[in-house]
């Protein structure tokens, strides 16, 4: 199948991996052995700040009497759409326990993981959205204890919105730390915090590979950052619409991604040519990161028809995905591999990014092909159980001993032979 790349990146989220991995680890190094002062250290080094790191509940109501009443409206409105979502998905995981054979009983138990981590990322943006995401679907997934850490602004410290938000959506304590010693402060249970189960959340690269490192001490969400984005979009689309998206989504960062898949050149040129004057009209950050993303990270591919377009999209396995073409219910039958899908020109990815309850944490990086993005499940344990009676033991006992003992395993065959023996002595068993 030809496919003609109109754009291609220059650069991809691996090309500063290397580095990055680096200096994330010695920084986790550096705080594991020097505890909260180095934390601090690090904090003064990356964010310019020397406050204090553990907000007071004084710190929290003063932070969100500075947040103006129609923001907290709105993050009230945001927060119940992601909690009521939220619900719903947890409605769809159960205890539940069947008998395996006659007096062998089975079963699954859902079990919350205890301490929650949630890094809001606030580096370049005040991700409100983040505390809300993070910390509501913690809270809804039953979390014992849920702590939102966030970087520090120099002199005013974390954002009052972001400390409004996590405050109302439940988290017990709010940490100004960013980065590497924001995750580390939370999984290594610094300032008196429990050592974090899980730690969930978006964030830039280092964010990412602190994650990466310290999964299996800790659970993981997934590695969810620099955020990237593709629109598909067939003749139909409004050239004007599937631009501004590909902008609004290249302003998260200069390495975040925006790929643009169509079968239709016309319409791809036509986007090309609109997207550097949608760029030029943003506000100076977002324009320079998404001048920088459109340049370096940037693709804009034409396919033959819509079947290789679903698969070119598989193959990205994007962060979020847009589908701006006709025949909808094909492409959610169809497509496999994306974090967020956006069904028609009618909704955005700004809308599910803010305020429609699905979470905004998602897989990047290509990680959608094994993963979706948080949820109240990944908080949750699925553990299981068993119990027996006499003879429902007995039931398994011969199969298992056999199977053991082909493996080499006489040890496992002895566990069964024993209960054997002690429930039905006299039986001869083979
Ligand atoms: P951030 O909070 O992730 O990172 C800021 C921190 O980075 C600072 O506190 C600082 O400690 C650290 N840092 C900066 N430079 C460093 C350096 N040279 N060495 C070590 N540490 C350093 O905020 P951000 O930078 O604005 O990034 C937010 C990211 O989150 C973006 O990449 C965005 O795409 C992503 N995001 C992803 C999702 C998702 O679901 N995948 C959602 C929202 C945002």
């Amino acid at each position: 199948m030809t496919r003609d790349y109109l754009k291609k990146a220059t650069l991809t989220a691996k090309s500063d991996a290397t580095q990055v991995h680096e200096t994330v680890k010695s920084i986790l190094d550096d705080i594991e052995a020097g505890g909260d002062a180095k934390a601090m250290e690090y904090a003064a080094k990356f964010d310019k700040y020397d406050g204090n790191v553990m907000l007071t509940a004084e710190e929290i109501e003063a932070a969100c009497a500075l947040v103006p009443e129609k923001l907290k409206a709105d993050i009230r409105f945001a927060h119940d759409n992601v909690r009521r979502f939220a619900e719903i998905q947890k409605s769809t995981v159960s205890d539940v326990e069947m008998e395996i054979v006659p007096g062998f009983t089975a079963g699954q138990k859902v079990i919350p993981v205890d301490a929650a981590g949630c890094y809001v990322p606030g580096g370049r943006y005040s991700h409100i959205a983040s505390a809300i995401m993070t910390v509501t679907t913690a809270k809804v997934a039953g979390c014992g204890h849920i702590t939102a850490c966030s970087p520090p602004r120099p002199d005013t410290g974390v954002a009052p919105a972001i400390v409004y938000a996590a405050h109302i959506c439940g988290a017990d304590k709010i940490l100004a730390l960013g980065g590497v010693q924001g995750v580390a402060a939370m999984s290594f249970g610094l300032f008196g915090l429990p050592k974090a189960n899980i730690l969930v959340g978006p964030g830039n690269q280092f964010v990412a590979e602190a994650k990466r490192i310290l999964f299996g001490r800790v659970g993981i969400d997934m590695i969810a950052g620099p955020t990237d984005s593709l629109v598909l979009a067939d003749a139909s689309a409004d050239a004007h619409v599937v631009a501004t998206d590909l902008v609004s989504q290249a302003e998260h960062g200069y390495n975040s991604p925006v790929w643009l898949v169509t079968d239709d050149r016309g319409l791809a040129e036509k986007v090309m040519e609109l997207v550097p004057g949608l760029i030029d009209d943003l506000p100076q950050v977002n324009r320079d990161n998404a001048f920088a993303a459109w340049r370096d990270y940037a693709e804009v591919i034409v396919c033959a028809d819509r079947e290789d377009m679903a698969a070119c999209s598989d193959e990205y396995a994007p962060e979020h995905l847009t589908v701006q073409a006709g025949d909808l219910p094909w492409w959610l039958d169809r497509l496999t591999c994306y974090g967020s899908l956006f069904l028609g020109e009618e909704t955005t990815v700004s809308y599910g990014d803010k305020a429609t309850g699905t979470n905004h944490v998602l897989p990047t990086s290509g990680a959608a092909s094994y993963t979706g993005g948080l949820s109240v499940h990944k908080y949750m344990k699925i553990v299981t159980w068993q119990q027996a009676t006499r003879d429902g033991s007995k039931a398994v006992a011969e199969a298992t001993a056999r199977i053991s003992r082909l493996e080499g395993m006489e040890g496992h065959a002895r566990a069964a032979d024993v209960r054997l023996a002690k429930y039905f002595p006299g039986e001869n068993f083979d």
